[in-house]
């Protein structure tokens, strides 16, 4: 199944990929074509013929030949063609053009790298790529750490703002924490029902006829541990006999860590699994939502449009058949639909925006200016604020117009200064769409069904059975393997070991001890004057040699196996901290190229992330082991 969404996550690649080609060829010299490995004539007539129809008299271009024309067409230099292309693109309501971006990246119009990298990121705003790449381009190249450092907050507002980067970050993200929390949650309980396990095991055989001995016992234990597998509940039902049997012998702090480790076990499993499992599948899977991405992207083909056409009642499709109608100078079509949207639902900015933009271009200024109004009631935003001063502008409107200027500058002046720029490249009116709003994306992934199949699938080797099969059944399971576990604790004599010897204390045994210590510990310790003093001596150096070699296998345990530490200072929490922190690290720095392959939009920052989750996780175990073996230190001397 996950072979399956790969495939299909990696054809979206290759739709991008050709995409890609089209812009980079069309912006291509003849010398890059040659590096590239292809004759020159041949690939750029056909790129020719797609960006520029050879036949004459040329009808008007298409919005998307417009666009590929002022991305192509040619330049005196990197930054006339960047501002040329951002402009277009702007008017054509894209506001990230990713493949010119992508295509400068890869080189086809010169630069160095972090010209290179600047370019891109003025020609996508929004693509994680451009921004990792600006950042790499400061570190490398310019050499000026403080400027990486400056760059990184724009690349994490890109991965949260690029549709398809946001799904596919959160989606590998949830994935990646899921089975760092669900590895770490499992060992936890496994430890804890390793440390039961003695005491369990023993108080075990006298449920059976007869006096098993010690070996017997444990096979019983491990018997009843196993038994889930062979129920057909797999990994899943043997977490819950261990939570049962951790909670039945386990202090009440204790209990309450176990508590929380079941429950990231439950929740890792299920609602992490499945929202994270929706996100990577809501681009292969929902072509709506990939037409009308691909159409914000400035280069929608007919089939998209299409398919967007054919579902009138879906949100997204009508907000991108808006886009559509308005960049193909259909305002009319563009206004009703804008209204329709208005109508049907609570309105985004980014709806009041775009719609009062279409007003704009209608005449209408004074149900623009209220348009936007209203979308600035909602949140302030520069690119609304800079809409707005051009209607009062377009109404003659001076102090209103130098006043929303001043407050466009006061929440983004580089913005602003970025597309009064683009305002001068052709003095006419210019304003701005704002991008579709992720929230509607999101809508699609939270929606009741989605990735349901692809979490199961994932899921079918760890929880197999009936338990496992929702997550109603498998929220019970765990409730219920806690309250077993709590009710044998109440119920059962529960044999203890002995806190100085370790020897077992068991009231059926009917072996004596007095608090925490066996009766010849006790003696030992508290009346001194009852024992013989050679006696007494043999017994304290057998019992220093005992606390050496305990000693030195806990150390050696406690370095070798996450939690093992926490656990043996009696520290729970530190325990679970260290085995989440060690497992969410792993799985980070595993799944570090993301889980399916990265749709051409994060590059390196993908690694870069995750390798930095990873680094900030080792800190928390690192932090959680060091803690605890200083406290078990200190508790021994
Ligand atoms: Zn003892
Ligand atoms: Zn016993």
């Amino acid at each position: 199944m996950v072979v399956v969404a790969s495939c299909r996550l990696v054809g979206r690649g290759i739709a991008l990929g050709s995409l890609w080609l089209a812009v980079a060829l069309s912006g291509t010299p003849a010398s890059a074509q040659e590096e590239m490995g292809v004759p020159p004539g041949e690939i750029g007539a056909a790129a020719q013929s797609y960006a520029q129809p050879a036949v004459a008299p040329a009808p008007p271009p298409s919005p998307e030949e417009a666009l590929l024309r002022a991305w192509s067409d040619p330049a005196d230099s990197l930054d006339q063609r960047v501002s040329r292309a951002r402009r277009a693109a702007l008017e054509s309501g894209t506001w990230s053009f990713d493949p010119a971006a992508r295509a400068v990246l890869g080189g086809v119009v010169g630069g160095d790298p972090l010209q290179q990298a600047e370019a891109a990121v003025a020609l996508a705003p929004h693509l994680p790529l451009a921004h990792m790449r600006l950042v790499s381009a400061h570190w490398l190249h310019a050499e000026d750490s403080m400027a990486a450092l400056r760059a990184m907050p724009g690349l994490l507002r890109a991965i949260a703002s690029h549709p398809e980067a946001s799904l596919w970050f959160a989606g590998t993200g949830l994935f990646v924490l899921a089975v760092g929390l669900s590895a770490g949650a499992l060992l936890m309980l496994v430890l804890a029902a390793l440390r039961a396990s003695p005491n369990a095991a023993h108080d075990l055989g006298h449920l059976v006829p007869g006096d098993p001995p010690g070996f017997a016992r444990f096979a019983l234990l491990a018997a009843l541990v196993l038994v889930p597998i062979a129920a057909g509940e797999g990994v899943f039902g043997v977490a819950l006999v261990l939570l049962a049997i951790g909670i039945a012998y386990a202090s009440a702090w204790q209990r309450v860590v176990l508590g929380i480790a079941a429950l990231a076990l439950w929740a890792a499993l299920y609602p992490m699994a499945r929202i994270g499992a929706a996100a990577l599948e809501e681009f292969p899977n929902d072509t709506v939502a990939r037409a009308a991405f691909s159409l914000s992207q400035g280069l929608a083909s007919r089939a998209d449009v299409l398919r967007l056409e054919a579902v009138p009642d879906d949100p997204l499709a009508l907000r991108a058949l808006a886009i559509d109608a308005r960049r193909r100078g259909h305002l009319g079509r563009a206004d009703a639909l804008y209204q329709q949207i208005l109508a049907n639902g609570t309105p985004d900015p980014a709806v009041l925006n775009n719609a009062g933009n279409v007003r704009l271009a209608l005449g209408h200024q004074e149900s623009a200016i209220e348009l936007y109004g209203r979308a600035l009631d909602l949140g302030e935003s520069p690119v609304v604020y800079f809409n707005l001063s051009q209607a009062f502008g377009r109404a003659f409107n001076v102090d209103a117009l130098n006043r929303v200027l001043a407050d466009a500058q006061r929440v983004d002046g580089d913005l602003v200064a970025q597309l009064t720029a683009l305002q001068r490249v052709r003095n006419e009116s210019f304003v701005v769409d704002l991008p579709l709003d992720l929230s509607l994306l999101w809508q699609r992934v939270l929606a009741p069904g989605a990735g349901v199949a692809l979490s199961s699938s994932l899921r079918a080797p760890v929880a197999p059975g009936r338990l496992g099969h929702s997550q109603a059944t498998a929220g019970i399971a765990v409730a219920a393997a806690a309250a077993i576990g709590l009710a044998l604790g109440a119920m059962l004599r529960r044999s203890t070991g002995c806190s100085r010897c370790g020897s077992r204390m068991c009231a059926r045994c009917e072996t004596d001890w007095a608090g925490n210590l066996c009766q010849s510990c006790d003696l030992l310790f508290n009346h001194p004057d009852r024992t013989d003093r050679a006696l007494r001596f043999a017994r304290l150096e057998a019992l220093r040699k005992r606390d050496r070699r305990v000693g030195r296998a806990a150390t050696v345990a406690s370095v070798c196996v996450p939690g093992v530490a926490g656990l043996l200072a009696n520290h729970p929490m530190r325990a679970l901290a260290a085995i989440l922190g060690f497992t969410v690290a792993v799985a980070c720095f595993w799944w570090r190229a993301g889980l399916v392959p990265d749709p051409l939009i994060a590059g390196r920052a993908a690694p870069t992330l995750f390798v930095a989750v990873a680094g900030l996780s080792l800190l928390v175990y690192l932090g959680s082991l060091l803690s605890s073996l200083a406290a078990r230190r200190g508790s021994d001397s």
